[in-house]
């Protein structure tokens, strides 16, 4: 925390707030007036500083560029009831990133500058965090390796950064998905487990596939067999009246949301089971017309509801969700802790 007393801070003289349509947010148009800059070299990380968002300067031979040691985060912060502002789940998006920073080999990230960071930028920019219902500030955190050199080994200089930007829930429409059975995202071993760049830019041209073919997102699947999760999404499906999701394992992201939404299940009397899915259990589901609820989990959207999945060729549909289905109470409740509404009994919100 020392290091920390009062992070440099320089500001805009040119805000950019009154730019933006609060009542048109799409994810990611807008971007907040500043930014959280971090350097690590010679074996340790420097004074944070915040400073007004900008364009960085690299070199052509900047080792993210080619190798691909590069880590995010996803989190939000939300308007609260009585106006004040409060981020979402800090210790578990920090615990995750370090998780994923170890697995690519980068420097772990400490507690404070994580957390000190985003509390002091966001209150900086409070005025951006969206009044409007289902408004947030959508946070980026995230790392690269900054040091100039071609060798292939990690990096020994890295940069973390975090900017913000106002958005709304995406995927407020039902969605189409696919299970995606030949290609995978993620291996037994490798780094699925981790929010590292590369994880991404492989499942882009699945998901154009299955977008070309009439899907919005893909299910992706493990051994052909068992569901895993969706692009930037956890898979959850309520069959038999129970909230089940695939467990955790290196080749699925804990999502925050994932482990949110179990927590509030097990508490408001909704069954949960974390165990493997598999495509012949989802069929005979449908068939037998067990499954009642397939959706998404995951920051950005808190809740996709699924209307359609595609299994070999055939898509397979589910009734429509409507205000007592398990994903509208969840995402409920969530929305009302998350805004003060219900007490914060897990001691998730950061208030500000
Ligand atoms: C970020 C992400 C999720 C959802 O995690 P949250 O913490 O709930 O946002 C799920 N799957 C993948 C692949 C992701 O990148």
């Amino acid at each position: 925390m020392e290091m920390l007393t009062g992070i440099d801070i320089k500001k805009t003289n040119h805000s950019r707030l009154d730019e933006v349509d609060f009542d048109h947010l799409e994810f990611g148009k807008y971007i907040a007036d500043h930014m959280l800059v971090c350097d690590y070299y010679e074996g340790e990380w420097h004074e944070p500083k915040i400073v007004p968002f900008a364009n960085l300067s690299l070199r052509p031979d900047t080792l993210a560029l080619h190798y691909g040691q590069t880590v995010f985060e996803g989190m939000k912060a939300f308007r609260m009831e009585d106006g004040r502002v409060n981020i979402f789940r800090l210790d578990k998006h920090h615990d995750r990133f370090n998780r994923s920073l170890y697995r690519m080999c980068m420097p772990d990230m400490p507690e404070e500058i994580f957390k000190e960071g985003l509390k002091q930028l966001v209150k900086l920019d409070s005025n951006w965090v969206p009044k409007q219902e289902g408004g947030s500030l959508y946070l980026r955190p995230f790392m690269y390796a900054s040091e100039a050199r071609l060798g292939v080994k990690p990096a020994d200089e890295y940069r973390f950064i975090i900017f913000t930007s106002p958005v709304q829930s995406v995927f407020a429409k039902p969605i189409k998905v696919k299970v995606e059975t030949e290609y995978i995202r993620a291996a037994r071993g490798g780094t699925g487990f981790a929010k590292c760049g590369g994880n991404y830019g492989g499942g882009f041209l699945p998901t154009q596939r299955a977008k070309e073919q009439g899907y919005d997102q893909v299910l992706w699947t493990k051994d052909n067999r068992f569901i895993e999760e969706s692009g930037m999404m956890n898979a959850m499906f309520v069959i038999n009246n129970t909230l089940i999701t695939p467990p955790l394992s290196d080749s699925i992201l804990d999502g925050v949301t994932r482990d949110s939404l179990l927590t509030l299940a097990e508490d408001n009397g909704i069954q949960t089971d974390e165990r493997a899915v598999s495509i012949d259990e989802l069929k005979a589901a449908f068939i037998d017309d067990t499954i009642t609820e397939a959706f998404g989990a995951g920051t950005a959207a808190v809740v996709a509801p699924i209307e359609r999945i595609g299994i070999d060729g055939t898509d397979y549909v589910l009734p429509p969700y409507h205000e007592q289905s398990v994903q509208n109470i969840l995402k409920q409740k969530l929305h009302r802790l998350r805004t003060g509404l219900d007490a914060d009994r897990y001691k998730w919100n950061t208030v500000i």
